[in-house]
């Protein structure tokens, strides 16, 4: 039985090399940086240097000395781990720091804690929805939505990709079919494009059709909008957002853990019932201080959004000025666009030969024939570090006949 079924498994993988969508892990060994090592066997002394264009490390707050020595000081104030859920053993002074933290920064009533962004996500429908309600869900929402809007017992509509009319529609059937409550769901950044959801448009229609919105700002938090708040804040959308989750995983330091921050009764609710809030084990302390700190220079931190935007209208010009075929957009996600997936392939490897970081993304990821390298800038890149990236893209392009 075993046997078989580890042959099975066995018979699957290969299909899923065969397919080319196997993926290999490079294994770093250096902080997660702008500059980063890598361990290769075939380079001199095992190690090889890379500029790294495909790190969330929006603001460059990962390697952050004032992040890490906040970490440090809070391992030595409050220990290494809680070793308990918080129902049970209650959570350290620091915890409750970070939520009413991220709620005053976000201006939101109150917020709460979760080990990542997929488990508040994971958690957040099924405590407040049940089968009289709807959830009206963005086709391009992150995996993590759609696994807690299936673990939700609410009635489930999906629009296409920021299509207006379609959302229009899908609210009409909600109130067709009778829901009691409505709640649209929204990522605040579509990752895999960069897209900047219409944040405004769907409040107007959450507003005229009674429903309540919900956005995950996971690729905002901290490096868009005023004050780092995010796509509300960058839409003009603002407050009209109710329920909003993000990570401590991306910008805000990278370490991790998720949070939900919206109106008092649904935060009391979800420390109620939210399961991977109460069945999972709180984050470690030095995680929450680290992140308490990034989210302090987050908010301040004009002079690195100033920087990064710099660098993204930079690499959007001397790309376009190469020949590069880009996704247009307002945030440091920059897609390349190369179509084939196995050109996608050959073009990360011809740019990791020439020292450029960077992931092909191909189906399922993104659609069937719009593979593409994603690149992402950083707060943490220079000037200098763009135009050699710039440099090495047009040297592969070249090479490989796109440009
Ligand atoms: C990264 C991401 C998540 C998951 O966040 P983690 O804290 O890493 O679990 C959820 N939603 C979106 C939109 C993301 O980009």
């Amino acid at each position: 039985m075993a046997t078989q079924f580890l042959d099975h498994l066995e018979a699957q993988l290969a299909s899923i090399e065969a397919d080319g969508l196997h993926k290999r892990e490079r294994l770093i060994t250096t902080p997660q940086a702008a500059h980063i090592r890598i361990q290769d066997e075939r380079a001199q002394g095992g190690e090889r240097g890379l500029l790294n264009l495909c790190a969330n490390n929006y603001l460059g707050l990962a390697d952050d000395p004032e992040v890490i020595a906040a970490a440090r000081a809070a391992l030595d104030e409050f220990g290494f781990g809680m070793a308990s859920v918080r129902f049970i053993c209650g959570a350290q002074t620091l915890h409750r720091q970070l939520e009413e933290r991220i709620a005053s920064w976000l201006g939101k009533d109150d917020a709460i804690l979760f080990a990542a962004c997929f488990d508040a996500n994971g958690g957040l429908f099924e405590p407040l929805l049940t089968a009289e309600d709807a959830i009206i869900s963005d086709a391009l929402n992150h995996a993590s939505i759609i696994d807690g809007i299936r673990l939700c017992k609410a009635k489930r509509y999906r629009f296409a990709n920021s299509d207006m009319n379609e959302l229009e529609t899908r609210l009409k059937e909600a109130n067709q079919d009778g829901a009691r409550f409505k709640l649209i769901a929204t990522d605040g950044v579509f990752s895999m494009d960069g897209y900047v959801a219409k944040l405004k448009e769907i409040c107007d229609l959450a507003e005229r059709y009674a429903a309540m919105v919900m956005v995950d700002d996971c690729h905002a938090h901290g490096h868009l909008g005023e004050g780092g708040r995010g796509s509300p804040a960058l839409t003009g959308a603002g407050d009209r957002v109710q329920i909003i989750s993000g990570t401590l995983g991306k910008t805000l330091g990278g370490g991790m853990g998720g949070f939900i921050a919206g109106p008092q009764p649904v935060i009391d609710m979800l420390r109620q019932r939210a399961r991977p809030y109460l069945f999972s084990n709180s984050l470690a302390p030095a995680v929450a201080a680290g992140a308490l700190k990034a989210i302090d220079i987050a908010e301040a931190a004009e002079d690195r959004r100033e920087h990064l935007t710099a660098l993204v209208a930079r690499f959007r010009a001397g790309m376009e000025a190469a020949g590069f075929d880009l996704l247009p957009g307002e945030t440091p996600i920059v897609p390349v666009m190369l179509g084939d997936a196995k050109l996608a392939q050959e073009m990360a490897a011809a740019l990791d030969r020439r020292g450029i970081y960077v992931a092909g993304f191909f189906y399922p990821v993104v659609p069937k024939g719009q593979a593409r390298i994603r690149t992402q800038m950083s707060a943490g890149l220079s000037e200098a570090d763009i135009d050699m990236a710039v440099q090495a893209f047009a040297d592969a392009g070249r090479e490989l006949g796109v440009v």
